[in-house]
């Protein structure tokens, strides 16, 4: 059985029996069985599949904010936040399906055609990150279900709860039992998963984990995407609104504790402004209330993995060892369950492991730098490439630099924001593949191309 805490309280919220390797054999083969008939299904009965999976969100809302709530520690109102962003990414996925998996016809003459289709992969594995269970699943199930493919998810063991639902939805919705599939467990699930026949694998995690997967499936090439984590960089020019971009840049390092993959992890202020931003940015850190997670107030909720708090006091204790200033937190909250203060060092370096390896949790560095060059190398001094902003009124200043940076998203005068539209795609060590747009529709499928000879 797998054993569910709460992690705000520590106390035990649910036990749930685990999928061994036969179960995942078994559903494995089920679903291989059952996809052709799915992916044979008119693409219109489909969309109404994934149009009545949305509108069972809307009806459950409450009940499934709650349980996500209790079971990763996210602030109820951060919870309503993510099932209304999946709404958002289902609409857009519904609406571009047809025209991303149409058959195109891309050459007419002499009697010779040449039309390019897609299909459906196969059987995939979505190996699901728990920090945002409803985006990063759905972003993999929602346009692979659409293009035809069987899905067999693997939801974190800490949103197992949340993965449960998605899976009764989807399946009351009209979505197949073979066809979409919950695998419930721990990593060794995950990895029973990898070894069967699978025809694609599409993994939300940590670096540490996507490089297995990458060495254990590397050669039987098969489709592999990796979501990995960053360490997401911002520079603050000097002619930035200081107030407007250190509100934005705390909510961008603490948003969900800072349990995101697109977190804010380390800022550059040009010196001129360096003294004014601290205090704006220290300020809004201090309004955010940290509590109780069901609660309309909280802003700051728990940490959802115990381990993680080990890393962030390495962290503040080797930062602190190498001269850096604390502003403000520091520390664990005392009590049951797992806590950490929003923290904010100033007087940073990159000899320091809070400059460099992803903190995943509400723990910022604010670097002072003394002009674009410098902010530049410093924001390219990283393994990952996730995402990275720069704050400043010029928007051709801004263009410049952004087009220098290593980074598969890149923002000007906003943060951790991800669009449909657009597709979602790590550099270097944050990934391989990408998600959204409509190319996150058509990774779901095999292109063919079909050369057509009128006798
Ligand atoms: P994790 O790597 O610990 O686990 C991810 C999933 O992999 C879980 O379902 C886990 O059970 C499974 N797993 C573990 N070992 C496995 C193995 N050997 N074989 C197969 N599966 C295995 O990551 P996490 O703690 O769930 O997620 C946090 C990380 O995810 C952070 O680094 C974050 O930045 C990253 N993330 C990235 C994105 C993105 O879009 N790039 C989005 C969200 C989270």
């Amino acid at each position: 059985m797998l054993k569910i805490h709460n992690p705000a309280t520590g106390a035990l919220i649910a036990e749930v029996p685990e999928s061994n390797v036969d179960i995942v054999t078994q559903r494995t083969r089920a679903a291989r069985a059952a996809q052709p008939a799915w992916a044979a299904t008119p693409l219109e009965v489909r969309l109404q599949v994934m149009q009545r999976f949305r509108a069972a969100l809307v009806a459950e809302l409450e009940p499934l904010a709650s349980t996500l709530t209790k079971e990763v520690g996210k602030p109820i109102r951060q919870s309503r936040n993510e099932i209304n962003g999946l709404l958002g990414r289902i609409d857009f996925f519904v609406m571009q399906a047809a025209t991303t998996l149409a058959p195109q016809q891309l050459f007419d003459e002499g009697g010779t055609r040449e039309v390019l289709s897609f299909d459906a992969l196969g059987v995939v594995a979505n190996i699901s990150a728990w920090n945002y269970p409803y985006f990063v699943g759905g972003n993999v199930f929602v346009p692979a279900l659409l293009a035809g493919n069987a899905v067999l998810y693997k939801p974190s063991e800490f949103a197992t709860l949340t993965g449960l639902h998605i899976a009764r939805l989807l399946h009351e919705s009209g979505v197949p039992t073979d066809v979409f599939v919950p695998l419930i467990g721990r990593g060794d699930v995950g990895a029973a998963l990898l070894a069967q026949d699978v025809n694609g694998v599409f993994f939300t995690g940590s670096y540490a984990t996507g490089a297995k997967i990458a060495q254990t499936v590397g050669a039987r090439f098969i489709k592999l995407q990796l979501e990995l984590g960053g360490k997401d960089p911002t520079y603050v020019a000097e002619d930035a609104d200081v107030k407007i971009a250190a509100e934005s840049l705390a909510d961008g390092a603490m948003y969900n504790a800072g349990q995101s993959c697109c977190s804010v992890e380390r800022v550059y202020v040009h010196e001129s402004i360096h003294d004014a931003f601290v205090a704006a940015f220290v300020e809004t850190v201090r309004g955010f209330k940290i509590g109780d997670p069901g609660s309309e107030e909280t802003y700051i909720g728990a940490i959802t993995r115990a381990p993680q708090l080990d890393v962030l006091d390495a962290q503040v204790a080797d930062a602190l060892a190498k001269g850096a200033t604390l502003r403000v937190g520091g520390k664990r909250l005392a009590g049951p369950g797992n806590w950490f203060e929003p923290t904010v060092f100033t007087e940073v370096d990159h000899s320091m492991e809070l400059m460099r390896e992803e903190s995943f949790g509400p723990v910022i560095g604010i670097q002072k730098v003394f002009g674009d060059a410098e902010a530049l190398r410093l924001m390219n001094d990283t393994r990952y490439g996730l995402t990275a902003g720069v704050f400043t009124k010029d928007e051709a200043r801004a263009r410049a630099l952004l087009a220098k940076v290593n980074a598969g998203s890149v923002y000007w005068n906003c943060c951790d924001r991800v669009s449909p539209r657009l597709p979602w795609s790590g550099h270097g060590d944050s990934g391989v593949g990408l998600t959204l747009s409509a190319l996150g529709i058509q990774t779901f499928t095999r292109p063919r191309a079909w050369h057509l000879r009128q006798p």
